[in-house]
C-alpha cells in the first residue's frame, strides 16, 4: 500500500485532530462495545482516523489473517489494506475515507485473504468511535464472513478470474481523488505494457492512439454528465509501434454530493474484429468494383420492383444513371423492362423462388437480351446482356453451316477434315467413293491423306502444307491420289484452316479425271493436227524456196522492164510468204511442244556443259536479232558453272525469258542477265524494267495459255500463245530445278530458274 493513499482533503482534515481531543474518550463505554463487537465479528481491528492499524485489540485480526499477515503492525501501519483483495482495495479505502469524512458508519463488501490463503467475502463495517467532544477517536473495522451465503449468487474468485482471463478482458479502476490506478495484468497486456510495470492513469492515457483521444474523452465526459455507462472503441499504440483496437466499457462512481470519485472499466481487444470489419469493407468494395466492371449488366429491384442497385454496364444498357434509377419503378423508367413477357417471368421467379433464364426481344429498342433473374429476400437480382449481335451471328452461322452441310452432303466434291500430319477425321461419301476406302478402313489402317498422294508428287504437297501453315489456306493444286485398287486418280486439292492458327483443316478434293482425259485428247489432237499442219507447211516452204532459187538462177531480161518489175514483185511476195511460213511453223512447233510436254514425250538429251558459256552465247545470239536493245551481263567470278542438262532445252528457257523481257519491257529500258551459284545449284536470272506483275499474276503466268490482261507486247514484237513460261517451267522441273519470278507492279520483273550443279568437276 502506497503512503499517498490517504491524501484526500477529508483525510487532511482528520489529520488535524489533536492529541488532547483523543484523551477525552469515554474508555469504559468503549470497552463494553468492543467486547460485543469482537465476539460477534469474524474479523475485527481498530484504526486511527488517519487509517493506521492499531495493534491493541488485534486478536480477531490475527485469528482471521494468520501470523504471516501481521506486518501492518509495526512500521507499515497502513499496510492492513494489503490483506484486502487488490481489486477491492480502492473501494475499501474510499469507504474508510467516507466514514471519516461523513462521520458515520459505512459498510462494504470486500474480499480479504484469510490465514489459509483463501479470499473470503466479508461484509465490512467501519464504525467511527468519538471523543466526548464529538471528534473521531478511532474507527472500528469489523467484518462478517458472508462467503457461504453469497456463493450461490456469485462466481467465486477463481471462477471469476478464469472467466475474465478466458474472455481476455482487462480491467482497471481509477480513483480520481487519489489518482491511483489499479490495473489487471490482462489490461496491461492489452495496452502493451510490461506486466511488472506500475502503470499510472497518465500512462494509460498516453497509450491511447492520439487521433482517438478526443473521441474517448468525449464518451467519458458524456457518461459522466449523464451518469450512464460509457462504451468507446479506440486504438492503443504499443511500444513496438503496433496498433491495437480496444473496446472499453465502464462507469463512474460518485460520492453523495455527486462528485465523481472512481471510474472502473473493462477492456477487450477487438483488433481481429476491426480487421475483419476492414476486410469486410474491402471485400464489399471489391465486390462492388467487380460488379461495376463485369460486362454483364446487373441490377437489383425490391419487391415492389423499384431499382435498388445497378452496375455501370446496367446504367449503360438501361440508358439511365444510378441516381435516375434508384427508388424508381422498373416499368416507369425503363420501358425495355415493362414488357409483359419479362414481367411475367420476373413474377414467376419471385413467386416460385426459382431462377429464371430466358432470351427476349425488346420491341422498344429492337434488341435481343439474355436475362437471368435470381430471386433474393429483397426482390430480384437481374443479370442481362445485349445479345443482338450474337443472335445475328448465330443466325448467319447456322445458315452458313447449313450451306456447308449441303455441299458436303451433296457429294459433288470430296470434303474431309484433316490435319497436317495426314490424319483424316471426317470424310464425305464423294471422297470415300473416290479412294475406295470406308471410314472404318481409314481409321483401322490409319490411312493418311498425305500418303495417298504418290511419292513422285509429294514435293507439291509439301509446298501446299507450307502455304497452309503460313497463310491458313493452300491454293488448290493439281495432284494425284492412289485409290485402294492402286489406280492413280488426278485430283485438285485445296485446304483451309478450320480455325485460326490451327493445324486442323478442311480439304476439298475434286476428281479431275474427266477433265484430264479431255485434255489428253486435246493434246493428242493438237499433236496430230500439229504434224498434219507441219507437213504441208514444210512442203509449201520447200516449194517456195525452190521457186525462189529458180528465179534467182533465171533473172528477168533487162530489156523487158515490165517483166523485170513482175519478177521483183514475185521475189518479194515469196520472201514475205516464207516469213509467214516461219511464223506459222514456230507456232505449230510451240503447239507440238505443249502436246509433247503433256504426253510426257519431251525427251531429255542430257550432256555436261558450262552454263556460263551457254548464257553468254544465247545473249550474243539475241543481240544480233535486237541490236538496238541494251542487254548487260552480270557473270560470276568463277570461270565455269557446269550442269548436266539438255542444252537445247535450257537454251530455249534462257531465250524465252530474254525474249519476254524484250517483248514486254519498254524499248529503251535495259535488260540485265546474270547467273550465280551457291555450291549446290546454279541460278540464272533475267531482269527487266517492264510493267511488273501482281502477286496473283506471278502465280498464274506459269499456267498454259495464260496471258496477263493489260500487258501488251511492244510495237515491234509478235504476240505469243501464252505457253512459253509453261514450257520453261516443265523443262526446268524435269531437270529438278525451280522457276520463279520476283516482281511488283510498275517495278519490273526478275525471272529466274535454278539447275542442280553437275557433280562432275
Ligand atoms: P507469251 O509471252 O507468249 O504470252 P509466256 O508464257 O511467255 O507467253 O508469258 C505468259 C504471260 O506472262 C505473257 O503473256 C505476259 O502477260 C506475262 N509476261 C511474261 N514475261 C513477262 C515480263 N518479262 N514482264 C511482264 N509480263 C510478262
Amino acid at each position: 500500500m502506497e503512503s499517498n493513499h490517504l491524501t484526500s482533503p477529508a483525510h487532511n482534515q482528520i489529520m488535524r485532530t489533536t492529541t488532547e481531543q483523543l484523551q477525552q474518550i469515554d474508555v469504559g463505554g468503549n470497552c463494553r462495545f468492543l467486547a460485543l463487537a469482537q465476539d460477534s465479528a469474524d474479523i475485527y481491528w481498530l484504526l486511527t482516523p488517519n487509517g493506521d492499524f492499531k495493534a491493541d485489540a488485534a486478536l480477531k485480526w490475527a485469528q482471521f489473517i494468520g501470523p504471516r499477515h501481521n506486518e501492518p503492525i509495526g512500521e507499515h501501519k497502513q499496510g492492513w489494506i494489503a490483506s484486502v483483495h487488490s481489486t477491492d482495495q480502492t473501494r475499501v479505502h474510499d469507504t474508510f475515507i467516507q466514514t471519516i469524512k461523513c462521520d458515520q458508519t459505512t459498510e462494504i463488501e470486500c474480499r480479504m485473504l484469510r490465514y489459509d490463503d483463501l479470499y473470503r467475502l466479508l461484509r465490512l463495517r467501519f464504525v467511527p468511535v468519538h471523543h466526548l467532544n464529538g471528534s473521531i477517536h478511532e474507527v472500528i473495522a469489523y467484518g462478517m464472513d458472508i462467503t457461504e451465503q453469497t456463493q450461490s449468487q456469485y462466481m467465486n474468485e477463481e471462477q471469476m478470474h478464469l472467466a475474465i482471463s478466458a474472455a481476455k478482458i482487462g480491467m482497471w479502476e481509477w480513483n480520481t481523488i487519489t489518482n491511483r490506478l489499479t490495473i489487471t495484468d490482462q489490461c496491461k497486456a492489452l495496452h502493451g505494457f510490461a506486466l511488472d510495470e506500475t502503470i499510472s492513469y497518465e500512462q494509460l492515457l498516453g497509450a491511447v492512439y492520439p487521433a482517438d483521444l478526443e473521441a474517448r474523452d468525449q464518451a467519458m465526459q458524456e457518461a459522466l454528465e449523464a451518469k450512464t455507462e460509457y462504451c468507446v472503441n479506440y486504438r492503443t499504440l504499443w511500444p513496438d509501434s503496433s496498433v491495437h483496437w480496444l473496446t472499453v466499457r465502464g462507469c463512474w462512481f460518485y460520492d453523495e454530493a455527486g462528485y465523481p470519485i472512481r471510474m472502473i472499466a473493462t477492456v477487450l481487444d477487438i483488433t481481429p474484429l476491426k480487421q475483419a470489419e476492414t476486410q469486410q469493407r474491402q471485400t464489399a468494395k471489391r465486390l462492388a468494383d467487380i460488379l461495376g466492371s463485369i460486362s454483364d449488366a446487373l441490377f437489383n429491384i425490391d419487391n415492389e420492383w423499384r431499382y435498388t442497385y445497378a452496375n455501370a454496364q446496367a446504367e449503360k444498357l438501361l440508358g439511365k444513371n444510378l441516381n435516375e434509377l434508384l427508388g424508381q419503378r422498373m416499368g416507369d423508367v425503363t420501358p425495355d423492362f415493362a414488357d409483359i413477357f419479362i414481367t411475367r417471368r420476373f413474377r414467376q421467379a419471385q413467386s416460385t423462388g426459382q431462377t429464371s433464364h430466358f432470351e427476349v426481344f425488346s420491341f422498344p429498342t429492337k434488341r435481343w437480351f439474355e436475362i437471368h433473374a435470381y430471386p433474393t429476400s429483397e426482390g430480384l437480382s437481374v443479370y442481362y446482356q445485349d445479345i443482338t449481335e450474337r443472335k445475328s451471328t448465330d443466325k448467319a452461322l447456322r445458315e452458313s453451316e447449313l450451306k456447308f452441310r449441303r455441299i458436303v452432303e451433296s457429294n459433288i466434291i470430296g470434303v474431309l477434315i484433316v490435319d497436317i500430319s495426314g490424319n483424316i477425321y471426317e470424310a464425305n461419301d464423294a471422297y470415300l467413293s473416290l479412294i475406295g476406302y470406308t471410314l472404318e478402313e481409314i481409321a483401322n489402317q490409319r490411312l493418311r491423306w498425305t500418303t495417298m498422294i504418290p511419292k513422285d508428287m509429294r514435293q507439291r504437297q509439301a509446298q501446299a502444307i507450307e502455304e497452309f501453315l503460313s497463310t491458313g489456306v493452300s491454293q488448290p493444286f493439281e495432284t494425284e491420289i492412289e485409290s485402294k485398287e492402286g489406280k492413280r486418280i488426278p485430283v485438285m486439292i485445296g485446304i483451309a484452316q478450320l480455325q485460326n492458327s490451327s493445324t486442323l483443316g478442311i480439304a476439298i478434293v475434286l476428281d479431275i479425271s474427266a477433265h484430264k482425259e479431255m485434255e489428253q485428247q486435246k493434246d493428242f489432237f493438237m499433236s496430230m493436227a500439229g504434224h498434219e499442219l507441219r507437213t504441208p507447211l514444210t512442203i509449201i516452204k520447200g516449194t517456195l524456196q525452190m521457186i525462189q532459187r529458180r528465179m534467182r538462177r533465171m533473172p528477168a531480161p533487162p530489156e523487158y522492164p515490165d517483166i523485170q518489175e513482175i519478177h521483183r514483185k514475185n521475189a518479194d511476195d515469196i520472201s514475205q510468204a516464207l516469213r509467214q511460213i516461219d511464223i506459222q511453223t514456230r507456232l505449230v512447233n510451240d503447239l507440238l511442244d505443249v502436246s509433247r510436254l503433256a504426253t510426257d514425250k519431251l525427251k531429255l538429251t542430257v550432256q555436261h556443259f558450262d552454263l556460263i558459256k551457254l548464257v553468254v552465247e544465247t545473249v550474243e545470239g539475241l543481240r544480233l536479232t535486237a541490236p538496238l536493245r541494251s542487254m548487260t551481263l552480270q557473270l560470276p567470278e568463277t570461270e565455269n558453272i557446269f550442269v548436266d542438262a539438255d542444252i537445247d532445252q535450257i537454251r530455249q528457257v534462257i531465250n524465252n525469258y530474254i525474249t519476254n523481257a524484250l517483248k514486254y519491257a519498254p524499248f529503251d529500258s535495259p535488260i540485265c542477265i546474270g547467273l550465280d551459284e551457291n555450291g549446290k545449284q546454279a541460278r540464272v536470272w533475267v531482269q527487266d524494267q517492264g510493267p511488273g506483275l501482281t502477286t496473283e499474276a506471278q502465280r498464274q503466268i506459269w499456267r498454259r495459255f495464260y496471258q496477263v490482261k493489260g500487258i501488251e507486247v511492244q510495237s515491234d514484237a509478235r504476240k505469243g500463245l501464252g505457253i512459253g513460261l509453261y514450257i520453261c517451267q516443265t523443262i526446268i522441273h524435269q531437270h529438278h530445278g525451280e522457276v520463279g519470278v520476283t516482281s511488283a507492279l510498275d517495278k519490273g520483273s526478275t525471272f529466274w530458274f535454278t539447275l542442280p550443279l553437275s557433280p562432275k568437276k
